[in-house]
């Protein structure tokens, strides 16, 4: 199995989740088959909840519920996998904290870690990779057998608090699953200051470092702007966050979401992918038209 993980810096509501989809229809386009994961709540600012489900929190707060085929009650961007890839999810699908302490708070009960001290590191983050590597065998496009690529979005911004037992988890994965078997494209924000009228590339620096710093290194970087970016603000991220420039997308504001995949086709992000996943050999060049 191969993963993409999909991680969010500086704020929230950057477009994490129609990135993933819009990855995943491109690697799609290639010929692989595609499933995906999400961890955590919700476009918002303190994914991932303590919530079991998206069914007992509040739509005033949170936006809608999506529910699934099997009765699911989960994350609104599950719907946006469902719509873009075309899949039908299970629950599972949705990881989420409440899921996981639940699981092993159950087998404590039960007595399973035979007297042994039960921590965050390793039983929670144990529990976190064994739930992300079973789930990413489900068959969700009708057909059998695992897809080829899992795409996982980690809810949250980098740095929360409540995301650490996933980044510690995501970052031991992509140690066990080996370099060209994991693939981690960071989302993150170049604004424009009004007055200066110069796109900073400083909050997406500090969110890279910051992700180095818990051990993840980012192999994409997605970048949301108002505008397309320009050369120099390219050229500037990839020396300050050590991401080659050809890795670096551009996904600036756009109508309608629909055009995200095409944006991420023209700027040869299936190329890096498959490149950095070592699929370069079997994927066939992507056809959105
Ligand atoms: P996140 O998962 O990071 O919280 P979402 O994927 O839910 O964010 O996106 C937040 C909102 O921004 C959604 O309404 C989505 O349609 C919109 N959006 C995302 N990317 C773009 C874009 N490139 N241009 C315009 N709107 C976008």
């Amino acid at each position: 199995m191969k993963y993409v993980l999909i991680t969010g810096g500086v704020v929230s509501g950057l477009g994490k989740g129609v990135t993933a989809s819009s990855i995943g229809v491109v690697l799609q386009a290639c010929g692989l088959r595609v499933t995906s994961i999400k961890i955590g709540f919700w476009a918002c600012f303190w994914d991932p909840y303590l919530n079991t489900d998206a069914g007992t929190m509040s739509p005033f707060e949170h936006g809608e519920v999506f529910v699934l085929d099997d009765g699911g009650e989960v994350d609104l961007d599950l719907g946006n996998y469902e719509r873009f890839l075309d899949v039908t999810l299970t629950k599972d699908n949705n990881v989420t904290t409440g899921k996981i302490y639940q699981s092993v708070l159950d087998k404590e009960r039960k007595g399973d870690y035979l007297g042994k001290t039960v921590q965050v590191v390793p039983h929670i983050t144990d529990a976190i990779k064994d739930r992300i590597e079973a789930v990413a065998l489900i068959p969700v496009d009708g057909k059998e057998g695992p897809a080829d690529v899992c795409v996982i979005e980690l809810g949250g911004t980098v740095g929360d608090i409540e995301s650490m037992p996933f980044i510690e988890a995501l970052r031991q994965l992509s140690f066990s699953v080996g370099k060209d078997n994991f693939c981690l494209i960071h989302v993150s924000l170049i604004p424009v200051l009004g007055v200066v009228g110069e796109q900073k590339t400083k909050p997406t620096q500090h969110s890279v470092r910051e992700l180095r710093a818990l051990g993840l290194t980012p192999h994409l970087l997605a970048c949301r702007s108002a505008q397309p970016l320009l050369d120099n603000t390219k050229m500037k991220l990839s020396q300050f966050c050590h991401v080659e420039a050809a890795n670096i997308l551009n996904i600036h504001d756009v109508p309608n979401i629909w055009h995200i995949p095409l944006l991420l086709r023209n700027q040869n992000a299936h190329h890096s992918i498959l490149k950095q996943l070592n699929l370069l050999s079997i994927a066939t060049p992507p056809d959105l038209e």
